[in-house]
């Protein structure tokens, strides 16, 4: 799929926040379709999942403390009609050691975050029977 760069943002989510949700409602307020989303902080407890192809559904990892939001990268497109966000991350911990995942939960202490619209044809997600959502691959 081929898009062209629309409207960009740059903020910081307010503390005590639940960052996906932020995410998720900052693209529904600004009526953001289609995105690229990166941004960097710290987050408090954050989950973390890891898609178990057997089970066919997320394992959740939980985590406890603060981590270094070292990394976050990430997509918005259209699921049940809304737009939705796909994000991982990489969390530092206190021994410089990384943590990785699929976004869950995570509370902020500070998060930077930069979203590029990008405008086109509506990409959207839709359930396979792997247990994931996934966009109609390219051919
Ligand atoms: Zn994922």
């Amino acid at each position: 799929m081929r898009f062209s760069r629309g409207r960009n943002f740059l903020f910081r989510v307010p503390e005590g926040r639940e960052l996906l949700g932020f995410i998720n409602d900052f693209a529904k307020k600004n009526n953001i379709i289609i995105g690229a989303v990166s941004a960097i902080g710290s987050l408090r407890d954050p989950k973390i999942g890891y898609f178990d192809e057997a089970a066919g559904e997320y394992k959740v990892i939980e985590l406890s403390g603060l981590y270094e939001l070292v990394s976050l990268s990430g997509n918005i497109s259209l699921k049940d009609g809304e737009p939705f966000a796909h994000i991982h991350v990489a969390l530092g911990g206190p021994d410089g050691r990384l943590y990785g995942g699929h976004l869950v939960e995570g509370e902020v202490f500070v998060v930077e975050v930069f979203i590029q619209e990008l405008l086109g044809e509506p990409l959207e997600r839709k359930p396979q029977e792997n247990g994931l959502t996934l966009w109609d691959a390219e051919e």
